[in-house]
């Protein structure tokens, strides 16, 4: 241990930590450097052709038809997520009639639409997470809700802000394509519509593509298969809360152990014959702690406390302090030790710079990493497997998880561990899984591997943008996505995106969605103010915003390539500016959020032409 690293003391002068950073940090970069591989992102396969039976929706009757729509909408916003609910409600606000959701499954609700798998579980608070609880009037069941509750909360703001109406579900979009003549968007569809639109919302979810590892002989297994995204009750029985009665008598696997399969292995190890569980890299799993909502909490709520509450979290996740933490959960805990951290480092007197803070920050997460791995040896009772199941990296490598069920499973007689020490399964064959030599025969294989994050977001999309000149999107960001402020992209007038394009993260998605669809209503808003036809950003205001992205990205590249590889940094390369890592805002969702809004109230609405 360095010298410097002998602090921080408590007040009486006593060392606050009993580790050793150094070897954690070696520790650390030894199981980054097993896991780093050269193909990054191409490891996976795309779900088309063969595997495109993967994303079929086993929810919908597959024979609905409709006449095809050949008319003129104000508004045309893809995905019925909460991203385009929520675009659609503050446009309705607004006062803008004519908005039509087209969502190629057959409801709203995007992520909890498709991902019904047993035990789904949203881990941020629901108070937090559901949007337009205030405008709704709902309060939810518990601190965090299960996928039916959120699914049922997507339809009630489709109802409450009347987009049923003129929705078009099980549509999925051909292309856009830009008409100068018109101005207007062409909306084709494979329902063989041709709609007109002014303006268009892209809110296509950024993890809405599975993906597939392409492990060889994957498509030679003669058993059952699907992804989690696409549960397939019919074979294993039960619904999303379990009873997954057929599985009985089959020898399952799942392969995968991130946010997916933490919620859903619990159930698969009660009801199957023999669970195998794959795993590559393991999450880190802190405890759950649900709890029914307190009505005599409710009764207290004063008006505007579902913004002040998102607010609060937003800050505390992301480093800040305020003065209350009031979600007061695994995801704040990290900033509480460092607070505590702080105040122990002030006791001394000694001015705390932003390299002290950054080390600091550092040492919080080795104490929240060590809880988390002291709490896996005091669940699973099998050394080894408690050996296999601790993650060694930085929090915030991978997305935290939260399940007080999943360690527990692996005590179970039926349930085994099969550790692939970061290199993934070695084969696929007829019957079974191959690793280290080893065949392990199943009946079926579950693929609880996650979504495209890193790939061409058209390929993403599953369509074409032409823009202007017949410019393609995907040709016009070959090179690195290109924006002004993650919003709209020189070339392509009157379409903006929502999700992760150059704006700023958040834990709580939903809170990121919010802000983006109040900033797109604005801009709609002004255009029709002005009685403009078109929005479209300067290319200079463009070229400013990309080198801004870049130059504040600079901040998190040291923790991004210390990290082990997974779709937060690109697939360990951080740099290549594909992926979560190469896109976002550096300062952060509070500065982000601060800087539009500041912005579009300015009235200038600097860099956009309204024509
Ligand atoms: P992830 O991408 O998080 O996990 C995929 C898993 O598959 C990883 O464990 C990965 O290992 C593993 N894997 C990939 N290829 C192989 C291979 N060849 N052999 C063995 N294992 C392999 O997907 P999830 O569906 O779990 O989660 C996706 C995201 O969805 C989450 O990160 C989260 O944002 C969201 N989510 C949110 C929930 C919530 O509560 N709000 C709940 C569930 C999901 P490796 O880590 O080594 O790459």
């Amino acid at each position: 241990m360095s010298d410097a690293e002998k602090v921080p003391t408590t007040g009486n002068g006593q060392q606050e930590f009993d580790f050793d950073p150094e070897t954690l940090r070696a520790k650390y970069r030894e199981e980054r450097d097993k896991r780093l591989r050269p193909d990054g992102n191409e490891q996976y396969v795309e779900v088309n052709g063969d595997f495109s039976r993967y994303v079929d929706d086993p929810y919908v009757d597959h024979g609905f038809t409709r006449p095809p729509l050949n008319d003129a909408v104000d508004v045309v916003i893809i995905g019925g997520g909460f991203g385009g609910l929520l675009a659609g409600a503050r446009l309705r606000e607004a006062g803008v009639k004519d908005i039509r959701v087209i969502e190629k499954g057959g409801d709203f609700g995007g992520t909890w639409y498709w991902n019904r798998y047993p035990g789904a579980q949203c881990d941020i608070e629901s108070y937090i997470y559901l949007p337009l609880l205030e405008e709704t009037g709902y309060i939810p069941k518990e601190k965090y809700s299960y996928a039916p509750e959120i699914l049922a909360h997507a339809r009630r703001i489709g109802e409450q802000f009347d987009l049923y109406r003129d929705a078009c579900f099980q549509t999925q979009i051909k292309a856009l394509t830009w008409s100068e003549d018109e101005c207007r968007w062409i909306v084709t569809t494979n329902r063989d519509d041709r709609m007109r639109a002014r303006f268009v919302i892209m809110s296509n979810g950024p993890l809405n593509r599975p993906k597939l590892p392409a492990i060889p002989g994957i498509d030679t297994f003669k058993g059952h298969t699907f992804h989690t995204s696409r549960w397939d009750y019919g074979y294993t029985g039960g619904d999303t809360n379990g009873n997954l009665h057929k599985l009985g008598d089959k020898r399952v696997a799942v392969i995968g152990t991130g946010a997916t399969a933490v919620q859903c292995v619990q159930f698969l190890a009660k009801y199957a014959k023999h669970l195998y569980v794959f795993q590559r890299t393991p999450s880190s799993i802190d405890e759950r702690g649900n709890r029914p909502t307190d009505p005599k909490w409710v009764k207290t709520l004063k008006q505007g406390w579902q913004k002040h509450r998102m607010e609060n979290f937003n800050v505390l996740v992301t480093g800040g302090f305020q003065d209350q933490d009031l979600v007061n959960d695994g995801w704040t805990d990290i900033i509480r030790n460092l607070g505590g951290l702080l105040i122990a480092r002030n006791n001394t007197n000694s001015a705390v710079s932003p390299e002290e803070i950054m080390r600091l920050a550092e040492i919080a997460d080795f104490k929240k990493m060590n809880q988390i791995r002291a709490r896996v040896d005091a669940v699973v009772k099998d050394k080894r497997t408690a050996e296999a199941l601790k993650p060694w990296y930085r929090q915030f490598c991978k997305r935290p998880t939260f399940n007080d069920e999943y360690l527990p499973a692996f005590n179970r007689p039926n349930v085994t561990l099969v550790d692939t020490m970061g290199r993934g399964v070695d084969r696929i064959t007829e019957r079974g899984l191959v690793f280290d030599g080893v065949e392990y025969e199943v009946d079926c294989i579950i693929f609880a591997t996650g979504f495209e994050v890193g790939t061409a977001y058209t390929r993403r999309a599953g369509f074409e943008v032409y823009g202007r000149d017949g410019k393609s999107l995907t040709d016009n960001w070959a090179n690195g996505v290109k924006t002004l402020h993650g919003f709209c992209s020189a070339g392509f007038p009157n379409c903006f995106h929502m999700g992760i394009t150059q704006n700023a993260l958040t834990a709580n998605f939903p809170h990121m969605l919010e802000e983006q669809a109040r900033h797109i209503t604005a801009l709609i808003q002004h255009a029709k103010s002005q009685e403009a036809r078109c929005i479209e950003p300067t290319a200079e205001a463009e070229a400013e915003w990309v080198a801004t992205i870049k130059e504040k990205a600079m901040n998190n590249q040291d923790f991004l390539e210390a990290c082990t590889p997974g779709y937060y940094n690109n697939e360990g390369k951080p740099q290549k500016g594909f992926g979560l890592a190469g896109e976002l805002y550096g300062g952060g969702p509070v500065e982000f959020h601060e800087l539009i809004r500041k912005w579009r109230e300015s009235g200038e609405m600097k860099g956009l032409r309204f024509s």
